[in-house]
């Protein structure tokens, strides 16, 4: 599994007892954080709590920062799995879908019908 941080709601007035506890400071983002893989991991965010706004803000600066490396990857990863991403899956309602278009599939009437009618197709 890959390592990630999580940010934590270090008060001030705990700040020596958190960075004692082996958490980080990251003067970019004003905020605590320690490594998924750290060993007190779970006591520590039900000490401080998760914060999650900075999270939130890290992922996106993440994000905007390495838009072009995403989309390469993205593009990588289609281009490696377009056969199984294409991969047709017959239903058994008689329609057909792919994978990442089966939550549309569920909801046509086709299928929904077909799904309604199967208790009485059983008895
Ligand atoms: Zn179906």
């Amino acid at each position: 599994m890959p390592v990630y941080r999580i940010f934590l709601n270090v008060d001030f007035q705990d700040r020596n007892d958190a960075k004692s506890l082996g958490t980080k400071w990251d003067s970019n983002l004003k905020c605590w954080y320690m490594h998924s893989d750290h060993l007190n991991c779970e006591t520590l965010v039900k000490r401080y709590g998760e914060n999650k706004e900075v999270k939130r803000q890290s992922n996106k600066r993440y994000r905007e920062k390495n838009k072009e490396k995403i989309a390469e990857s993205n593009k990588v990863y289609k281009e490696k799995n377009k056969d199984k991403i294409n991969e047709k899956h017959n239903c058994e309602c008689g329609g057909i879908y792919r994978k990442s278009d089966k939550a549309r599939h569920i909801r046509t009437k086709k299928h929904v019908k077909y799904m309604e009618a199967l208790p009485k197709l059983r008895n």
